[in-house]
């Protein structure tokens, strides 16, 4: 029994399923994880963990996992060894940057990567390839969050902690599933409404289980927030509710936003958005009552034609409501995957750098220039759905995709693949054959998080450590080692012999992190951005005001026009988005056991009233057309959505992908999929 004990290992580690970044001992046994312990020390969850984070682990073991390099002959892959791979990967890119250029070649990070790793990617594509064609799937969420931040606060991220979302007076979510997306942060609000009286309003198309729970439920016609939200903040001012000694002392551009609220007024928003003036204005009196207002948004907001404007219409309200600066109140952008935060933080994006200095600032590019020993490329360069379109333009012919499986995620999944298809050189490093792995050239196999060490950082800007659990699994590599042998095949010799020294070479050159370092990483210790070289960091931002040169933060005037419509042909809308169960694509929870038992797959949600007119039965077959594709799935009939409203979970492994659905309509400021504005229409395949 001794014998046994001794080889139970107990790891820290940060979970990998969404961006409350939950830490926690895990237990392992030789291979085998044995269970998962919260610790009290755990700063973002305490004790807390959810279902995935608790159970969602069995996929490190999955017998489909790669454990050889892969490289495609004809229709078929032969399996290599890692010298082959790695030799091939850089001849073949050798060749198409020697014939075509540095711009010829695309690279996407993953945000389930750590930062160090992120960090590589984007040092691969600048420093050794020569290119600013680097992004990241923030791209698929969140970027227009951090647009209409940067536009008005100066920040891109959420302005406190949790514990900020927990002391508010009043909690506002919109386009958010915080429930299933985010389930301990949620339980953090459940708990300050019922102990401290805290209010909970909730804007969202579906009734979500926080829509039972709240206060107030509205549920907007679909892409119409802006409104509302710009019609309550001109009604603060026209009542003259406004929090005037913020304004005057912390914020520009008041005259020129005033007078683009002019058209907001509440006749008109309530007409567009389906929602009473008279509750609009009790709603806008009680946000201008509330001493802290704490905002929470996601992907129901961002992932429109307006979703950068609309993120930048909730940054206005909170602005002039003075609801910026003081703990218990700000904007909340809730972070999807576990590591999107740090993926951008540390400059996986095409107009970046780590973070978020201009690849065209030339002083910020010389201080790169000077470390990396090369001359750098000015311009920023394409992001993910520039990449694809310049593939069938002809103007990007290899790309490399690191653990995101953009075959299924992106939207037009058809568009994209006819992409892959078009490709000269494909390289997917995964953990599994994917969807987009089916495309590739060259496939490597990497380790997910419990086999390596590294940080993540959550949607609270905390950066956390994780390490080693597991070995890597014999075959299979960290992404930071992958990438290190192909700098090295290509020239760059960068000799990191741990992510650590990763960590302190972002830290020399970013001001943003100046003070991280593992040691002040260490166990549970974490780190909110941005960190001082001394190592002090704020939890909570703009105490100090805001990062523009007078520290004043600024109203950006907004305009609205609804760019989509259902038709008579495309009479129904499809919404979508997570489930508690699964993760994403599903690559990892689909394999893991217990999670597929309870929820194999996911389904169509059709309201009673849809259902009676086209007389479905519960478990019906329906097919769905849209103008970029069609999909097939089983009818569940729910109050959950409305009228002529559609929901289908993204998390479907693939099978009847909402993805086939989507178009390339894109938000027109930073060219995140439109994934929410889907027009369809319905066909009975079969009643019951
Ligand atoms: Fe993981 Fe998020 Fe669940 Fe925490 S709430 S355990 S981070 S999935």
């Amino acid at each position: 029994a001794e014998m046994r004990e001794e080889r139970i290992k107990k790891t820290k580690t940060v979970c990998t399923y969404c961006g409350v970044g939950c830490s926690f001992d895990v237990w392992t046994k030789d291979r085998k994880v044995l269970k998962v312990e919260p610790s009290a020390e755990s700063p973002a969850n305490g004790i807390s963990t959810c279902v995935k984070g608790k159970f969602g682990w069995d996929y490190v073991n999955s017998e489909d996992r790669l454990t050889k390099p892969l490289i495609r002959r004809g229709d078929s892959f032969e399996e290599v060894e890692w010298n082959e791979a790695i030799a091939y990967v850089a001849e073949r890119i050798k060749e198409i940057k020697a014939e075509k250029g540095a711009d010829d070649l695309g690279f996407i990070s993953s945000s389930k990567a750590t930062n160090e790793e992120s960090y590589l990617m984007q040092k691969l594509s600048r420093q050794v390839i020569g290119t600013n064609n680097v992004d990241n799937c923030s791209r698929y969420c969140q970027s227009p969050a951090t647009k209409g931040l940067f536009r008005t606060v100066g920040h891109g991220g959420d302005s406190g902690s949790i514990d900020d979302i927990a002391k508010a007076d009043l909690v506002i979510t919109i386009g958010s599933n915080t429930a299933e997306s985010h389930p301990v942060l949620a339980s953090r609000i459940k708990r300050s409404q019922k102990l401290f009286g805290q209010k909970l309003y909730v804007f969202d198309l579906r009734k979500y289980e926080m829509a039972t729970r709240a206060d107030r439920f509205y549920q907007p016609n679909s892409g119409t927030d802006l409104v509302w939200l710009s019609a309550i903040t001109k009604y603060i001012l026209d009542q003259g509710l406004e929090d005037k000694t913020f304004l005057d002392e912390w914020v520009n551009g008041f005259d020129e936003y005033r007078e683009s609220l002019e058209p907001f007024t509440m006749d008109y928003a309530s007409d567009l958005t389906g929602i009473p003036k008279e509750e609009l204005m009790e709603v806008a009196e009680e946000i201008a009552s509330s001493e802290r207002v704490a905002i929470c948004w996601a992907m129901g907001v961002t992932q429109h034609t307006r979703g950068s404007d609309t993120s930048t219409a909730i940054s206005n309200l909170l602005l002039v409501t003075g609801n910026y600066m003081k703990p218990g109140c700000g904007a909340y952008p809730l972070r999807g995957h576990n590591n999107v935060q740090g993926c951008s933080d540390f400059g996986s994006m095409p107009n970046f750098f780590p973070g978020y200095e201009k690849t065209e600032d030339d002083e910020v590019r010389k201080r790169y220039e000077q470390a990396w020993g090369v001359d750098l490329p000015k311009e920023p360069g394409k992001d993910n759905h520039q990449m694809i379109e310049a593939i069938h333009d002809d103007n990007l012919s290899a790309m490399y995709v690191m653990g995101e499986d953009t075959g299924i995620v992106d939207a037009n999944i058809n568009y994209v693949t006819a992409a892959f298809e078009k490709l000269d050189l494909f390289i997917v490093q995964d953990l599994f054959l994917t969807k987009t792995a089916e495309y590739a050239d060259v496939v490597l196999p990497a380790s997910p998080s419990l086999e390596k060490e590294g940080t993540f950082t959550n949607t609270e800007r905390r950066i956390q450590r994780l390490y080693k659990s597991l070995d890597p699994l014999p075959g299979s590599k960290p992404d930071w080692e992958i990438l290190q042998l192909i700098a090295k095949e290509l020239g760059h010799d960068w000799g990191y012999e741990h992510p650590g020294e990763i960590m302190e070479e972002a830290a020399s050159l970013t001001p943003l992190f100046a003070g991280v370092s593992y040691e002040r990483l260490e166990g549970y210790k974490s780190l909110q951005w941005p960190v001082a070289e001394d190592g002090t960091d704020e939890p909570l931002l703009f105490l100090d005001g805001f990062p523009f040169d007078d520290k004043k933060a600024k109203l950006f005037p907004l305009d609205y026009e609804l760019e989509y419509k259902t038709t008579e042909k495309y009479d129904l809308h499809v919404n979508n988005g997570r489930i508690l169960e699964h993760f994403h694509e599903g690559n990892m929870t689909y394999k893991s056991e217990g999670i597929t038992r309870k929820t194999p797959s996911a389904w169509i949600e059709v309201s009673e009233k849809l259902a009676k007119e086209r007389d479905l039965n519960e478990g019906a077959t329906v097919k769905l057309y849209s103008d970029a594709g069609e999909a097939e799935g089983v009818v569940t009939i729910t109050d959950r959505v409305r009228g002529k409203e559609l929901y289908i979970p993204l998390n479907d492994n693939g099978k009847s992908a909402i993805n086939f659905l989507t178009d390339n309509s894109v938000d027109k400021d930073s060219n995140t999929p439109a994934y929410k504005e889907i027009a369809v229409y319905m066909e009975v395949v079969k009643k019951e």
